[in-house]
């Protein structure tokens, strides 16, 4: 171990690793992202109990939710959807010849440290499964992963919740987001998923986990697909929450 330690910081001062966000040289207790990067991400402090939206006030729920039909149980979201994690998750998802999830070690970062994640550690007995939010098969074979399935993997470390990808699949290889207004995300991810196992969700209370929420529609829509084939209830989580 000390001698695996001496090598690292041997081999970081010859060819000198980068922070993955502000391109700084790491220090040696860092790995991929800088202490200052990660000091950036903000955890939400006002949000909505429901779809977790970030709201001015502590209001219970959104104005969203107060006047649409919600069909999971609640959000639970670890960060604001600010300029640090945009530039991660972008190049995350956009760049993978990069590779950071080739090291966890950022994640369970993000995961562990995180006050909001805290009553899903409560929870988590009474749920039978995390779902990742999967992608289109063309675009995973592009990227070389789903980014969520990798988060889902974390989480079962840190949580001890095992997560399955045998349940659905997404069949429509819907356009990237980053170029659709609202209404057009909406049209795009109308009956986008399909379930592939039925079985396996009857009376099952299940964790729906993926990257990023914008408007919620992917959760909700996936929610209500899931309650109407025999789930029993669903939760539902994302790394950040944007809007
Ligand atoms: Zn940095
Ligand atoms: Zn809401």
């Amino acid at each position: 171990m000390k001698i695996k330690k001496i090598l690292n910081n041997f081999i970081n001062f010859v060819i000198p690793d980068y922070c993955f966000i502000c391109k700084e040289v790491l220090e040696n207790n860092e790995t991929q992202i800088c202490d200052h990067c990660i000091s950036l991400l903000k955890e939400p402090e006002c949000f909505c109990k429901k779809c977790g939206k970030p709201t001015d006030l502590n209001q219970d729920w959104c104005n969203i939710c107060k006047y649409k039909k919600i069909y999971y149980e609640k959000m639970f979201v670890a960060y604001y959807y600010d300029e640090t994690l945009k530039k991660f998750l972008k190049k995350v998802k956009y760049n993978p010849s990069e590779k950071i999830f080739e090291n966890f070690d950022i994640c369970y970062n993000l995961f562990l440290n995180n006050e909001q994640l805290k009553e899903l550690a409560i929870l988590k007995d009474n749920l039978d499964f995390v779902l990742p939010i999967p992608i289109h098969l063309e675009r995973q074979k592009l990227r070389g992963y789903n980014q969520s399935v990798l988060l889902a993997q974390v989480l079962e470390d840190c949580y001890g919740i095992h997560y399955k990808t045998d349940i659905l699949k997404k069949h429509k290889n819907t356009k990237f987001f980053f170029s659709l207004n609202k209404k057009e995300r909406e049209k795009e991810l109308e009956n986008a998923f399909e379930i592939i196992n039925f079985e396996a969700i009857k009376n099952k209370n299940i964790l729906l986990l993926d990257d990023i929420s914008t408007t919620g529609t992917t959760m909700n829509n996936i929610s209500k697909l899931l309650l109407e084939n025999g789930a029993n209830s669903i939760f539902t989580m994302c790394l950040a929450h944007g809007e």
